[in-house]
């Protein structure tokens, strides 16, 4: 397994990387953060991506994340969902996660807001945009985005930040840059109604550098910062 000063340089290089993208593009490196994906990693590898200077956290498996969670209940974290999530883990989400990036029906969104306990502040959630279209994605058609923000927009428990995609892997920067580019000017088309509207999620370990060409805000990155998963 991958020890925590391997942990901590990968992290160290990534943060360079990400600063000189931003740069590249004109953009401030602080206007970028880096989201360590700990899926399948154990929490002692969460440990290890707080030691090297990060707070944010994304999971996609509920329960699998509820374990780390209650292991890391000392440390500063702000947690992420980013796996689908079905109807009967909602409140589970509702209850233990800061931020959810893969809203993409208004019964998952009235749901959360229903069951966000009211000591806590909004949960801060993206939208997710099947921007490929693809058929056995999760998400929601970009020409249905307009709707869907606008109901989620007005529940109390939630605060809508913006969009989350997950483009179909693509080899040429060009290609990834394409492809991000639709998920910003969907952004910046519900940014007219929605003038808070702060975020875009989108690049991974494969793809980062074209997402931040293309204005992203929050990239969630797991095998660059922990290796390959099995
Ligand atoms: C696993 C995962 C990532 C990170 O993928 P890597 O290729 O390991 O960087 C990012 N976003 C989502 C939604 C994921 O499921």
């Amino acid at each position: 397994m991958i020890d925590e000063a391997s942990i901590k340089g990968n992290i160290a290089e990534l943060l360079e990387r990400i600063r000189t993208c931003a740069q590249e593009s004109g953009r401030s490196p602080h206007s970028v953060k880096l989201m360590a994906v700990s899926k399948t990693r154990p929490a002692s590898a969460i440990r290890a991506a707080l030691a090297g200077g990060l707070s944010d956290i994304g999971e996609n498996y509920i329960q699998e994340a509820r374990a780390k969670q209650e292991e890391l209940s000392s440390e500063a974290i702000c947690w992420h969902c980013i796996g689908p999530i079905q109807s009967n883990k909602s409140r589970t989400v509702a209850e233990h996660f800061d931020w959810v990036h893969t809203v993409d029906r208004l019964k998952l969104a009235k749901r959360l807001s229903q069951q966000r306990p009211p000591e806590l502040p909004p949960l801060n959630i993206c939208l997710q945009v099947n921007i490929d279209r693809e058929p056995q994605k999760a998400g929601v058609a970009p020409e249905q985005l307009a709707e869907l923000a606008e109901a989620v927009s007005s529940l109390p428990n939630l605060r809508l930040r913006g969009l989350m995609a997950i483009p179909a892997a693509r080899s040429e920067l060009a290609e990834q840059r394409a492809v991000f580019a639709e998920v910003r000017q969907c952004f910046e088309q519900l940014a007219k109604q929605h003038t808070y509207m702060d975020t875009l999620s989108m690049g991974m370990s494969r793809d980062f550098p074209a997402a931040i060409a293309e204005g992203a805000t929050i990239v969630r990155i797991g095998t660059e910062i922990f290796g390959a998963r099995d």
